[in-house]
């Protein structure tokens, strides 16, 4: 359909809640296919609807690598169910580009959504693979969340952002996240 411009980080709308979505519409359709698109176009792994300003709880990935088919995963009304674990993730994300970091994340995670039909799926993800850490990642972006909200290194973070000319980190967003610290620590 069309391949989107997507918001850098900076953009007041990337930290806005999105809403659920009641109908999987023909308006709905189409923002899957330009989120998939888009995403395809930046050699993404994920994208989510407000990274290309639409505030509504869909986001599309694809973990497949280069020689593999194409394998896009549609999730409307996604919600996290289950999550165990912990692993530390070198992540980046469309919206900053360039720059990536360490943050923490469950290592499985069990998500419900409905694909792009409107038919409900449950999902597993396990072992800190790279699709349980994206549902993480993407499911983030529909509260307005950010990958370096979860940083594990806060003057790591901020020396990525700006060599790459990014605004500040926001300290007032970090995410305390004492259970998957204790658990990380125990890995070492
Ligand atoms: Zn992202």
């Amino acid at each position: 359909m069309a391949i989107r411009k997507v918001l850098k980080y900076g953009e007041p709308s990337l930290r806005e809640p999105s809403k659920e979505v009641h109908k999987v519409s023909r308006k709905i359709s189409d923002l899957v296919r330009d989120l998939l698109d888009t995403m395809y176009a930046q050699n993404g792994v994920g994208l989510a609807a407000p990274q290309i300003g639409e505030n509504v709880r869909v986001f599309v990935i694809d973990v497949s690598t280069n020689n593999e088919p194409l394998n896009p995963i549609v999730f409307i009304n996604p919600k996290i169910i289950k999550k165990s674990g912990a692993i530390l993730s070198n992540e980046g994300c469309l919206s900053f580009p360039e720059a990536y970091t360490d943050v923490k994340r469950y290592k499985n995670v069990m998500v419900k959504a409905l694909n792009e039909h409107g038919k409900p799926f449950v999902m597993e993800a396990k072992d800190g693979t790279l699709l349980a850490r994206a549902i993480q990642h993407e499911n983030d972006h529909l509260d307005g969340i950010l990958f370096i909200d979860h940083c594990m290194n806060r003057f790591e973070t901020e020396a990525v952002l700006q060599k790459y000319n990014l605004p500040d980190l926001d300290v007032d967003r970090l995410i305390e996240e004492k259970e998957l610290e204790e658990e990380l620590n125990k890995n070492d």
